[in-house]
Parts: C-alpha cells; structure tokens; sequence
C-alpha cells in the first residue's frame, strides 16, 4: 500500500457509483426487511463462516422461535442449541444467548446503539458492533471482515497480509475516510454484496464492477493476487474412536461435551482418543473411561471432520454396554427415536445416521 492510495480515490464519486448499483442490484435477504437491530445482530453471527444461502433458512427459523431478544432470553440453551444445530461453530449461539439476556437485563430489551456498551456484549466484535451500528442505526462506522479487506484491498491496491491485525486496523482507518455520514447502512450492505457477487474471491467481475474506475488493483491487472493472505498453519489431526453403545434396553450411550471449549454443551456419542484406546481394539475389548464396562465390535465406517485448526479423523464401531450404570454422571441412555431432539454438531449428525436409518432402530 503507497501513501497515496487513499489520497487518489476520489471518494464522492466511488460512493455514488456503488451506492447506485446497490439501489438496482440489492439481494433480497430475509434480515433486510427491516432495521431490527436484533434480526441484524442475529443474521451477521450466524453469516460468521457460513454461506448466505445456508443461513437464510436457519434465520427465518430462528426468528420464527425467538422473533425478539425476549423469547430468546429466556429460552432453554439446549433449545437454541438445538434451532442452530449443523450451522457449527456453537460458542456464537451460547455468546448470542448470554449477551441478548444482558441486553433485557442491564439495557430494558433495547440493543445498545452506544459503539462501548455494545462491543461489551459477548461476542459482539468489531465487525458484529460495526455491521449493527451502521445497518440498523445508521451510524457511519467500519464494518471489516475478509470480504469487505478483499474489496479494499483491490480497490485501494493494499498489499499487507489481512491475516495481520495490524492489517485490518489500517482497514478500518481507511473506511472510516470512506463510508458517508449519509445512508452508510445502505453502503456497508453494498460493499458486502459487491464482495459476495462481483469482486468475489477467485476471478472477479471487473467488467461488471460498479466501481471499477476507482479499482487501483485493477488498473494495474493485479486484482487476482490480492488480497494477500499468508497460509495459516497446518490443523492439527486427532484420531478417535466413537461408539454407537447400546444397553440391553436398545438406548444408546450419548454425553454432553463440556459448557467450555469447542462445541460446548452439545452432545455426540462417546469419542476416546485412539492412543488411549490402542490400534488394537477391534475384537473383544473392555473400556470403563466412563465408568461402565463396554465391548467393542463391528466397525461401521470412519469420518473425517475438518475443524479451522484441528480435524478429527474417526472411526466409528458398534458397542455393548454390559453394565448398565446409567448414574456415572457422564452418559445419558436414550432411544434410537429420541436421538433427534438432542442438538448434536455435523459430524456427530452424520454419525446418528447409523443408527437413525438402522432400519433395525425404528421398528
Ligand atoms: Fe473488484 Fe474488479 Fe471491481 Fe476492482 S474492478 S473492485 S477487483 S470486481
């Protein structure tokens, strides 16, 4: 990035042009009906990490169950968990949960329009305080994410590495130069659609960019190597083996992962790490890790999930509970139909399916 960058746009005339085309070419989106802070709120956690097309029908379900910060304070966690089951990343739908029972009990119901006391809320970060702010209060604040860095980037033809923090500061100095004090909803939504289907990742639109007379990256033909990104590190591999454990009564072992940490407070079937369990465990094998004898069978297939810095490499086998202590705290016994009211995470989903769609569970 040169000095100059940010000096040579001629800021009036970008705002136009792209406001303009955002007029004529905005998407429909189900969260844009109105300025509900709380729709806005909801709709930009769920779109962390996730496609637009997958969260739009999780919204409208979600708002359907909890249409305002009330009914989803004081809904059940596991209910919410559940009404987010498969979009992933859960720490977003508990940190949602707790700062919306912040907001009815310290603001009145009402979702702070003061930029301090809404990035206190949990999990509300620069961008989720920036994206409510301007979207549904109108106030001309920056709301940077990777799409919004890789239209800026091109634009102003920065050659930092986004993946720095120091990178998206600078960033959200620039935007703050740029976004109009007039209408500066409707200019972050627009910087988020021309991201999202013309200046997109791979291969952007130039021809059909709004914007492309201010585009520095495209002036010089570089549009297709910014932005610059360097490669995070390797994910880590975890190999497990998860039991399908039935009882003598058919139900089927399932705990709660711990309230802290990845997928908290969701459910999956029990998951042993292959090193305490030895390569060897097929055949007869006895394992009391959670306080009841079990034997290990048939190995009904394997499973790999990616995780952004970790995959878990799974083997998934058939079970047998031969105790049956269902008081040791840590597992629950449930029956094969009763498995779908439990939020699992995606690859514990999959992993239902075994038994689900066992023909022999559903008699
Ligand atoms: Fe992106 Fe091309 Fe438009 Fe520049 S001209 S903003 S690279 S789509």
């Amino acid at each position: 990035m040169t000095e100059t960058s940010i000096n040579s746009l001629n800021i009036p005339a970008f705002q136009q042009d792209l406001l303009r085309w955002y007029d004529e070419n905005k998407r429909d989106l189900p969260w844009r009906e109105d300025q509900d802070p709380y729709k806005v709120w909801v709709s930009e956690i769920m779109l962390q990490q996730t496609k637009v097309d997958t969260v739009i029908p999780y919204f409208q379900r979600f708002i359907e169950k909890f249409p305002t910060v009330y009914e989803l304070a004081e809904a059940d966690q596991q209910e919410v968990l559940k009404a987010w089951e498969g979009l992933g990343y859960y720490s977003r739908a508990r940190n949602l949960q707790n700062a919306v029972r912040e907001v009815v009990s310290n603001y009145g119901g009402k979702v702070p329009d003061d930029p301090k006391e809404l990035g206190s809320l949990k999990g509300v970060g620069p961008y989720t305080k920036g994206a409510i702010l301007s979207i549904a209060y109108d106030q001309p604040e920056p709301a940077v994410d990777g799409n919004v860095m890789r239209v800026f980037s091109r634009v102003l033809r920065i050659e930092e590495d986004i993946a720095r923090q120091k990178t998206k500061k600078l960033f959200e100095d620039h935007l703050r130069e740029i976004i109009p004090h007039e209408d500066p909803s409707s200019f972050n939504q627009a910087i988020m659609d021309l991201g999202a289907s013309i200046c997109t990742p791979t291969s952007p639109a130039c021809l059909f960019c709004p914007v492309q007379e201010h585009c520095q990256a495209f002036a010089a033909g570089v549009e297709e190597q910014l932005p610059v990104k360097k490669k995070a590190k390797k994910q880590k591999k975890i190999r497990y083996v998860v039991l399908l454990a039935k009882n003598s009564s058919g139900q089927y072992a399932i705990e709660k992962r711990p309230e802290e940490g990845l997928l908290g407070n969701l459910w999956q079937f029990p998951m042993i790490p292959i090193e305490e369990v030895g390569e060897d465990h097929t055949g007869n094998w006895f394992y009391d890790e959670y306080g009841i004898a079990l034997r290990i069978s048939g190995k009904k297939g394997e499973l790999n999930h990616v995780f952004s810095h970790l995959i878990w490499d799974m083997e998934i086998f058939d079970a047998e509970v031969l105790t049956d202590d269902s008081d040791n705290g840590r597992l629950e016994f449930t029956d094969p139909d009763k498995l779908q009211s439990y939020p699992f995470p995606v690859s514990h989903q999959k992993i239902r399916t075994y038994i689900t769609d066992d023909p022999g569970n559903n008699k």
